[in-house]
């Protein structure tokens, strides 16, 4: 309770420092790299947003069901939600300090059967050697969050760091009952984050909401679409910004839909509250947030509109 009340003032304390920011205008520039990564100052380092490719997964996990035919005909086509397939892209945050290198999340890895897998090219890309990664932070433990833990040999892709997760989600993939639990078209989630996890267990930290993990570096819990889904507050002097994970997870449903149960959430409702409460508050405080499946780079800010909200990416 402690921490979940700390937590709240904390991110409340930010909005004057964030609407501040918000009044100087932001360039996401692309490195000085030939990929064209996006980059920005953030701190006393630099933030990268890199792409893990994109995944492609059955379109009931974007669209709700609830939504009448013509507006799941105004919604196909926009934001990598296609007829039969949604197609998001996947972006991992990584901030380097002149102390540490920090991902938030690892990619899909090599064994995802559909799409992912490229964030091992895009560090090459920009001269990071997956040794010198220092922390690795999981704002929850699905396959495309956590499967590019390991390499094509089933070793740990970096080797080095200190893992960082929830002690609710950890609990959660870990506890025996869960498979049983679990309904069959996702079981492989389960099986794939038993087979990993464990593997972690002696460079894993655990958190909970409100938790200072790293230097600036604040939890923020967001619970629903799995029991432990964390968010992270990157606090900063001039600016700060929103690591969002997957609370918000469509640029166009999530945005103007947002109280609608989502097929990718695990506590649907649960899930819905969250995003509603999120949506509000960095609207309110004109934040700058990167999601994990919004559009590449997956950088910008929540906005009100007419009846809910919109994403206006930088
Ligand atoms: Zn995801």
């Amino acid at each position: 309770m402690n921490g979940h009340r700390h937590s709240r003032r904390r991110f409340l304390q930010t909005s004057a420092t964030l609407a501040g920011a918000a009044l100087c205008p932001l360039r996401l520039v692309a490195a000085d790299s030939p990929s064209g990564i996006s980059s920005m100052p953030l701190g006393d380092g630099q933030f990268f947003s890199l792409s893990d490719g994109q995944l492609q997964l059955p379109v009931s996990m974007a669209l709700p069901d609830s939504l009448s035919a013509q507006q799941q005909q105004s919604i196909i086509g926009r934001n990598n939600i296609g007829d039969e397939f949604y197609t998001p892209d996947c972006n991992v945050v990584l901030w380097q300090t002149p102390e540490k290198i920090i991902l938030f999340d690892t990619g899909a890895g090599s064994q995802f059967p559909v799409g992912g897998g490229e964030l091992a090219s895009q560090l090459e890309s920009i001269g990071i050697d997956p040794y010198d990664v220092t922390d690795v932070v999981f704002t929850h433990a699905h396959p495309d969050h956590l499967w590019g833990v390991l390499d094509d040999f089933d070793d740990l892709a970096f080797p080095e760091a200190q893992f960082h997760m929830s002690q609710r989600e950890w609990d959660y993939w870990l506890n025996p009952n869960t498979l049983s639990r679990t309904p069959e078209n996702r079981q492989s989630f389960v099986v794939g984050a038993q087979n990993r996890l464990p593997l972690l267990a002696d460079q894993i930290a655990l958190f909970k909401g409100g938790d200072e993990i790293l230097p600036g570096i604040e939890v923020v819990e967001s619970f629903g679409h799995t029991p432990g889904h964390s968010s992270f507050m990157i606090h900063d002097n001039n600016r700060s910004l929103f690591v969002v994970g997957d609370a918000i997870a469509n640029a166009v449903v999530s945005f103007e839909y947002p109280s609608l149960l989502s097929g990718s959430d695990q506590d649907q409702s649960m899930g819905a509250n969250t995003r509603l409460a999120l949506l509000d508050r960095l609207a309110h405080d004109k934040s700058l947030i990167v999601g994990y499946h919004l559009p590449a780079p997956g950088v910008g800010y929540v906005e009100r509109s007419d009846n809910a909200f919109q994403f206006v990416p930088v």
